[in-house]
């Protein structure tokens, strides 16, 4: 058993220097896939040697508790092309990926799900696109197969929202799943931000950028691991890596009240000098009534703004922090690196 390996900014990233052997690396996230794991990599294998060129294919297991970690040792054993990082405990779909590119060696990176919804076999018309000279080839799913209607949904909108929204351009209907230039590659690993949304980061380092259709399978065993929750932290990650609109949102919304606290004024004041003689338990009603509309109304906005302060706020925290993205405990099969 090797000693846990801490991982740090300089101890990877753009500062690593290794020479990049494979034509291909395949960087596959596993959290708990023991019944897909074997049946991914065969399929995997035989698209990648059909092409004929060498490859690895990085497996991070991203602190799986099932038997994920034994089935991926056993695959190393039989076939030293693939290759094993174990985190030390589960630290999330982005932070696997991000690992896996860090690891990966390959003069072309294709970050795939290990659950095999992307299918291996779109790999090739992927590996076309980079030869014809495209540094990011992003598979972009044209159907969608197997996945309940509320993820469609909630998926739809989210992708629209943060085109809106941010100031990068990510295409609509992209998953992970996509081809990287070596080139692209160090720019991604060099930059070490915690909420990553790799999806977004990939496009804002630029290059020449190009999409795949393809049609995303169901899963085909096991069941997904993004709950609700998850599903939500991640668009919240999305939309505050790039966007300040949410923050600005405050301003605005200032505005618009203080426009309608003013109309408000003068119609009170029309009134008031209208008015003849008011019958005085209705003046009072109404007079309470709207005092406390507007102060619940006024309290809840701006509780909601210091949640969205919030938001952001303990996210410069978690970068403040400096703690490491992830935290190795063993990787099989990179012997042959010096870090
Ligand atoms: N995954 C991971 N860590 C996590 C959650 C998921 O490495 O904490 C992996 C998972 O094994 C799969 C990929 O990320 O290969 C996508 O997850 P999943 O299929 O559950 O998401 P969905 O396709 O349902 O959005
Ligand atoms: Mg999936």
């Amino acid at each position: 058993m090797q000693p846990a390996l801490i991982i740090d900014e300089t101890a990877n990233g753009s500062q690593r220097r290794i020479p990049a052997s494979p034509t291909f690396s395949v960087v596959a996230p596993v959290y708990n896939e023991e019944l897909l794991l074997p049946e991914f990599c065969r399929r995997m294998v035989a698209v990648l040697e059909s092409i004929g060129e060498p490859f690895e294919i990085v497996l991070v297991n991203d602190g799986s508790r099932d038997r994920s970690p034994e089935i991926m040792n056993q695959l190393h054993e039989q076939d030293p092309r693939i290759k094993v990082v174990n985190f030390s405990k589960n630290f999330g779909h982005q932070l696997a990926i991000t690992a896996g590119t860090d690891y990966a060696r390959g003069q072309a990176v294709i970050v795939i799900d290990s659950d095999l919804q992307d299918p291996p076999e779109v790999i090739p018309d992927l590996i076309q696109r980079w030869r014809e000279g495209y540094q990011v080839v992003y598979a972009v799913r044209a159907e969608r197969e197997g996945e309940t209607w509320f993820k469609k949904v909630t998926a739809a909108f989210f992708y629209r929202l943060i085109d809106r929204i941010t100031n990068v351009n990510i295409p609509v209907d992209t998953g992970d799943f996509r081809l990287m230039d070596r080139k692209v590659v160090d720019a991604i690993s060099g930059i070490r931000e915690h909420h990553r949304f790799m999806r977004g980061l990939s496009v804002w380092v630029g290059f020449k950028q190009i999409g795949v259709p393809y049609k995303r399978d169901a899963r085909k065993a096991g069941e997904t691991k993004y709950p609700l929750r998850k599903m939500l932290k991640f668009a919240m990650d999305g939309i505050t890596s790039f966007s300040y609109l949410p923050l600005q949102l405050a301003t605005y919304m200032g505005f618009v009240v203080a426009a309608l606290s003013l109309l408000f004024l003068i119609a009170v004041f029309v009134l008031r000098l209208a008015a003849a003689n008011p019958d005085p338990t209705t003046a009072a009603f109404y007079g309470q009534a709207s005092t406390l509309v507007t102060v619940l109304f006024l309290g809840s906005v701006q509780l909601i703004f210091l949640g969205v302060i919030g938001e952001y706020l303990g996210r410069i925290y978690d970068e403040v922090k400096r703690r490491p993205l992830y935290i190795v405990a063993d990787a099989l099969g990179f012997e042959d690196e010096k870090k």
